[in-house]
């Protein structure tokens, strides 16, 4: 906590205690989110308090994702909308941190036509958040600092989980693997897995909070433990001793790569009462020359051939993926083996995107780019194929009764409540307030394609 304690009081001696209020913007991924409840947890140690909406926030903090053009866009238009009110508002920060701020030329993008952001910090740099805010307010200067990928971690950051029954832990930070159209490996480091115990503690104390399911994130969740001095302890081990934690009944991880997914953890996942069934498992491209071309490292016939081992090993298993439409030299035939592999996996949750190049990548300067016109037809085209193959899924659930952990309020009725089968599918319910975090035994009751609804029995 040294990074924040010595700055809070100062902190407030400036203000002259007063309270500012924090808003969180937070762009991308589950990495993202994960991040966001530090700096909340940063900023409340500061002696904030978390503002509802950015209206009635003093300091804003956008957490933001590069993993595509448009989430860099969204940040621009943001910071745009907020240029008067910095200029008439003078007890008003704006934040930039995340992904985009862990490149050169965006700092550059930022100092240039966004000069009035008073901090911008790299995925490196979150620890020195409290000092930068002060030297905003005791120096009246911005802090846009760039920090190159260092070899240790910080781990003594304060993090606010959400409330609720679910939470995510972070297991390991960067990547090795430099897939050609991946932004990642140049903002987030190499790959550095946490202590064991520091995860295990943390898991534990949410267990202590209630907290029913944890899902362990990294950008490469079964390479954790490659880099520890003796190669001993591997991702399968981890699961064992978050399996072992009472009062935890769901473990959930994402992301894995498909060329690291060893026999070693299907046969785990196989045995497992507590490590879900439903695997998510990153296609990108169902054409052999294109995954060579993203270097993704396996074949269409490799992917599938480690499909029917987990689907013959491991009762009720089931998938979802990730999929890029349009990368550069994809042609109709290695479409249609996107395609293919979609039909036969029969996936539960298709995540599917255009591509778009990232400045500093390998395919940012690949000849055969594709045409908008030609990517957006065949989103559209694996868009039909993915909803068609998981409304049909969704029929094989009616009439079948089920054992699921309420989790919560459903998001779009505030009638209604939320759960998931163990394949992940996601069931509406009448319930009440008492149930959460319990599980029931839920009959399913009709298919309504992207979710079920459900009956207590
Ligand atoms: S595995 Fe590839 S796509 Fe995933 S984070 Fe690493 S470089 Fe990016």
């Amino acid at each position: 906590m040294k990074y924040i304690i010595n700055y809070e009081n100062k902190i407030k001696k400036v203000l002259n205690e007063k309270v500012y209020k924090y808003y969180i913007d937070t762009m991308g991924c589950a990495l993202n989110e994960n991040d966001s409840m530090k700096y909340s947890g940063i900023l409340s140690k500061m002696g904030f308090e978390k503002a509802e909406n950015i209206e009635d926030a003093n300091i804003v903090l956008f957490n933001t994702c590069s993993i595509r053009e448009n989430a860099e866009k969204t940040l621009y238009g943001r910071l745009g909308a907020l240029k008067n009110r910095k200029k008439t508002d003078e007890n008003f920060y704006i934040c930039v941190v995340g992904c985009m701020s862990q490149q050169k030329h965006i700092l550059e993008k930022i100092k240039e036509s966004y000069s009035y952001v008073d901090i911008v910090l790299g995925t490196h740099s979150m620890q020195y958040f409290a000092k930068s805010f002060y030297n905003v307010i005791s120096l009246n200067k911005k802090v846009v600092e760039y920090v190159e990928d260092k070899d240790e971690l910080t781990e003594e950051i304060p993090i606010i989980y959400e409330e609720g029954v679910k939470a995510s832990v972070s297991i390991i930070y960067g990547c090795n693997n430099f897939c050609t159209y991946c932004i990642v490996p140049y903002v987030r480091g190499r790959e550095k897995s946490r202590k064991t115990e520091d995860i295990l503690n943390d898991i534990k104390y949410l267990a202590k909070q209630g907290y029913k399911e944890i899902t362990l994130l990294g950008q490469n969740v079964n390479s954790y433990g490659n880099d520890f001095k003796d190669n001993s302890y591997n991702f399968v081990n981890l699961l064992k001793d978050v399996e072992d934690i009472e009062g935890i009944d769901s473990i959930k991880f994402i992301s894995p790569h498909p060329k690291d997914f060893s026999d070693e953890l299907i046969k785990y996942i196989a045995t497992s009462k507590k490590v879900s069934k439903q695997i998510h498992l990153p296609l990108q491209s169902g054409s052999s020359k294109i995954l060579k071309l993203m270097g993704r490292k396996y074949t269409k016939e490799k992917y599938l051939n480690l499909v029917d081992k987990m689907k013959k090993i491991i009762p009720n298993v089931s998938f979802s993926t990730d999929v890029i439409v349009g990368f550069p030299n994809e042609t109709e035939l290695d479409f249609l083996d996107t395609l293919d592999v979609v039909e036969k996996v029969e996936y539960n949750q298709v995540y599917m995107f255009i591509y778009s190049p990232r400045k500093g990548t390998v395919a940012e300067k690949m000849e055969g780019h594709i045409s908008e016109k030609i990517q957006k037809e065949r989103f559209q085209r694996l868009k039909k194929l993915a909803d068609e193959i998981i409304y049909k899924k969704n029929d094989e659930y009616v009439g079948k009764i089920y054992n699921i952990l309420i989790e919560g309020k459903s998001k779009n009725n505030e009638d209604k409540y939320t759960g998931r089968t163990a394949d992940g599918k996601i069931v509406i319910i009448d319930a009440k307030p008492e149930d959460i975090g319990k599980e029931k035994e839920i009959k399913i009751v009709s298919n309504n394609k992207w979710y079920l609804t459900g009956e207590i029995i």
